[in-house]
């Protein structure tokens, strides 16, 4: 028996050892890693230069509070905030509490406005976490279910209906914040329109709410850009980040900017481990990685290569509705619950998930080669093949008789 809750439905797959996009099982076999630990290895698996920088601050100092300066996490704030434009930071360990940290932001920009209920506009389909506050703010019924009574203070909207959020402004005085994933993840890699967030960013002007913008799974250099809100020039308030953040090891991050960043006194926000030594010295040598080896470049030119031959060899056949995504960011949605594909994909040696039901979503490591973006398709084509051949069998056959 097992002593571990049983929250994931797990695969039967045990790694013990990565390098690169590749992973290592007990028995020696490889599988080609297509999903990078949700959206966080983007530097792949024992990058050198990463380990050698874990190990080094590992020699001198892992932890010590937030009671005292921490010169890592001064070096950190200091960097992001030249690669995004933001004021300023507070850390912390994942993307769920990174979106506490803007939805207390948000509450507190209202209060100080003498907004006695402050709301927060959210969207259909957004994942932003499994606390009991983030979970109300995700827009999935599956994930919510048996943990009501929900938190108040979130109202909904359709993900990409700027009209949405404009009844939502007439029509309630109390909104303070706009929170949103321009490409939600969870939720199917759903991507928006050109003009969205121009459009949010107006609203949220004319209303002096908040922009905040959840950039913990498409943020780090996945779409191509250091995050996704950076091609379309349109600034965030709020930026909450984590995943790729660390490339592993544990770190998030809210990024305030303009009259969000002053909100936050001592005492009314905090993290034992937030930005700790060695969490701040991955992140780092993340940073530093994604530059040096110019891997946002590499994650556009490999996503679009991916996405074009997906489109390529899969685009017309029946029963693919849609290609998309950004950078290494991909979905392939079918119109059949797709989810027997993760196994079959495993049994191939390809690591890739299924979300949504019917969405099948790629996020490989931004270091992903040509070969190892040839090899993917070279699998996964013709396993999604297959599988539409199944489904369109016994259509097939029922017309036939
Ligand atoms: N926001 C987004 C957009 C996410 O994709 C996720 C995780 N999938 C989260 C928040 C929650 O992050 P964590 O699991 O680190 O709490």
């Amino acid at each position: 028996m097992t002593h571990v809750m049983n929250t994931y439905a797990r695969l039967p797959v045990a790694f013990e050892r990565g390098e690169g996009a590749w992973l290592w099982d007990a028995s020696g076999k490889r599988y080609l890693d297509a999903m990078a630990g949700v959206a966080v290895c983007g530097l792949g698996h024992s990058h050198p230069k990463y380990v050698a920088a874990l190990r080094a601050q590992l020699g001198k100092l892992v932890h010590t509070s937030n009671l005292y300066q921490i010169t890592l996490q001064e070096k950190l704030g200091d960097r992001l905030a030249a690669i995004s434009g933001m004021d300023n930071v507070f850390f912390c360990n994942s993307g769920c509490e990174a979106n506490e940290a803007a939805i207390k932001l948000a509450r507190m920009y209202g209060h100080n406005r003498n907004i006695e209920a402050p709301a927060i506009v959210v969207m259909d389909k957004a994942f932003h976490g499994r606390t009991i506050a983030t979970l109300s703010a995700t827009g999935s019924r599956k994930v919510q279910a048996g943990f009501e009574p929900l938190v108040a203070g979130f109202v909904r909207v359709p993900f990409d209906d700027l009209d949405a959020v404009r009844r939502v402004a007439e029509s309630n005085r109390s909104v303070v914040a706009v929170l949103v994933e321009l490409l939600q993840g969870e939720g199917g890699v759903n991507i928006c329109h050109d003009g969205y967030l121009a459009g949010l960013r107006e609203i949220c002007g004319t209303h002096e709410w908040l922009l905040m913008l959840d950039e913990v799974q498409s943020g780090m250099g996945r779409t191509g850009t250091w995050f996704a809100f950076q091609h379309s020039g349109v600034k965030p308030d709020v930026m909450p980040l984590a995943k790729g953040l660390g490339n592993g090891m544990p770190i998030g991050a809210c990024l305030a900017a303009g009259p969000a960043a002053q909100l936050f006194k001592p005492g009314n926000h905090g993290s034992t481990f937030g930005g700790n030594p060695l969490a701040c010295a991955a992140a780092l040598a993340t940073l530093d990685i994604i530059e040096e080896e110019r891997l946002m470049e590499n994650a556009v030119r490999t996503g679009d290569f991916i996405r074009a031959e997906l489109g390529r060899k899969l685009g017309g056949l029946k029963g693919v509705r849609e290609i998309r995504g950004k950078g290494l960011m991909i979905g392939i949605e079918l119109d059949h619950p797709c989810g027997e594909l993760v196994p079959q994909a495993l049994g191939r040696g390809l690591l890739i998930n299924v979300t949504m039901d019917n969405v099948v979503r790629l996020l490989p490591p931004l270091v992903f080669k040509r070969e190892e973006a040839e090899l993917l398709l070279a699998t996964l084509v013709p396993l999604v093949t297959e599988f539409l051949d199944r489904q369109s069998a016994p259509q097939a056959a029922a017309q036939s008789a």
